[in-house]
């Protein structure tokens, strides 16, 4: 019998909903005017762009020309954060972020570093929430940008938002944050939260990959970032990916119908996972905290195994998970995300990330329930620092 893919990878990336992809479809083969030119078949591009950047900007509770297409959340955070740190130049060089923001965000500060540039990396405590007291405590006189994420990636925990939005706005200081994990999953509202501008991609939410977008609100001083022709409002150069906003737009818009039923059946699945996991796997416990966190993600690690093992394994059965984020597997470097919530390095070696969504069922709960205990308990059998610790058997290590 052929084994049936179980994804549970969602925060990686998910699957275009045909809806989206039927959406999309004439935008490659029909309406493929440039929206630049001058003829009849290049309004409909035109026009379809801005009916996107109205539902995008609807969604969000922002206005139409505050929507700028991108090529995805990568480019949005950098745009948002090289764009105000060289625009702002002149009033400061400071500026404040978390330990445990994706790389899009860190390595453009650490670019910004080298350029100049000072960033505060502020610790989070061990479910990894940003202190707002930590966060005014930054604060200087030169502190020109906060970026904070919306949702964290790797353990799912939800940032307090609108309260760090509102000290921003109390002194003055510019407030950016990575969305690409919350779109879909909590409700946005720019205004009431105080943010300036916010990074979203749309394979995160089952529209396509490569398109994004970021919000700036207006009266926001920010450099470009791609140079060239004038599009998007002379603000970010090169042609249109018609058919991508279209798709991003329609993948919003579905995405965000119905927050809450969504994640009440996330929930569901969710909940029986986690129960079945810590309650036949010993040595193993919840990662982030257990309620302020997005509803489909699961962390959990699990003392004396490695996580990258564990993930060949469930391959194996046809289960899709991951360990760290998605760019750091690969390397056996251990998550920034979890040695800042405070975990040795060998227990963070021993996280798996399950992340659910549309693509699962309680089928798949059952068969990760019946697979992952024994795939812990072989790779523990294997281990030589679970006989050590739990056996108090004489190997080396
Ligand atoms: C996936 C992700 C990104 C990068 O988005 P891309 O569209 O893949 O470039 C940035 N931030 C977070 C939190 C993400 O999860």
């Amino acid at each position: 019998m052929e084994k049936r893919t179980i994804y549970l990878d969602h925060a990686a990336t998910t699957a275009v909903k045909p809806a989206v992809f039927d959406a999309m479809r004439p935008y490659y083969t029909e309406h493929y005017g440039n929206p630049s030119s001058i003829y009849s078949i290049a309004r409909e591009s035109r026009k379809v762009i801005e009916t996107a950047r109205a539902q995008v900007a609807k969604v969000l509770g922002a206005e139409q020309d505050e929507i700028y297409f991108t090529s995805g959340g990568s480019e949005s955070d950098n745009w948002a954060i090289k764009g105000v740190a060289f625009a702002n130049r002149k009033k400061g060089n400071h500026i404040i972020t978390s330990a445990i923001e994706h790389h899009a965000v860190l390595h453009t500060c650490q670019y910004l570093e080298k350029e100049g540039f000072s960033v505060t990396y502020l610790p989070v405590d061990r479910y990894g929430f940003v202190d707002p007291q930590d966060l005014e405590k930054a604060i200087t006189d030169k502190t020109i940008l906060i970026s904070i994420m919306y949702a964290n990636n790797e353990i799912g925990t939800i940032e307090p938002v609108t309260e760090l939005g509102a000290l921003a706005k109390k002194h003055k200081i510019l407030f950016h944050t990575d969305a690409v994990q919350a779109i879909g999953n909590v409700p946005i509202d720019v205004k009431a939260q105080n943010i300036d501008l916010l990074s979203l991609s749309a394979h995160k939410f089952y529209g396509p990959k490569g398109c994004g977008a970021l919000y700036i609100r207006k009266g926001v001083r920010i450099d470009n970032l791609i140079h060239g022709g004038g599009q998007e409002r002379k603000r970010r150069a090169g042609t249109e990916n018609i058919a991508g906003i279209v798709g991003l737009a329609k993948a919003i818009e579905l995405a965000t119908a119905d927050i809450g039923g969504h994640n009440a059946r996330i929930a569901a699945m969710r909940d029986r996972l986690l129960k079945g996991i810590l309650d036949t796997i010993p040595n193993s416990r919840l990662n982030g905290h257990p309620e302020r966190r997005l509803t489909g993600n699961l962390n959990v690690s699990f003392e004396f195994i490695e996580g990258e093992s564990m993930l060949l394994w469930l391959d194996d059965e046809g289960i899709c998970g991951s360990t760290g984020s998605a760019c750091t597997s690969g390397s056996l470097e251990p998550s920034h995300v979890m040695l800042a919530i405070g975990l040795s390095p060998e227990v963070a070696h021993g996280s798996l990330r399950l992340t659910l969504g549309d693509a699962n069922t309680d089928e798949d709960v059952d068969r990760v329930l019946d697979v992952l205990p024994k795939v812990v308990a072989k790779l523990r059998e294997m281990s030589p620092l679970y006989h050590k610790d739990e056996k108090g058997g004489g190997c080396n290590v």
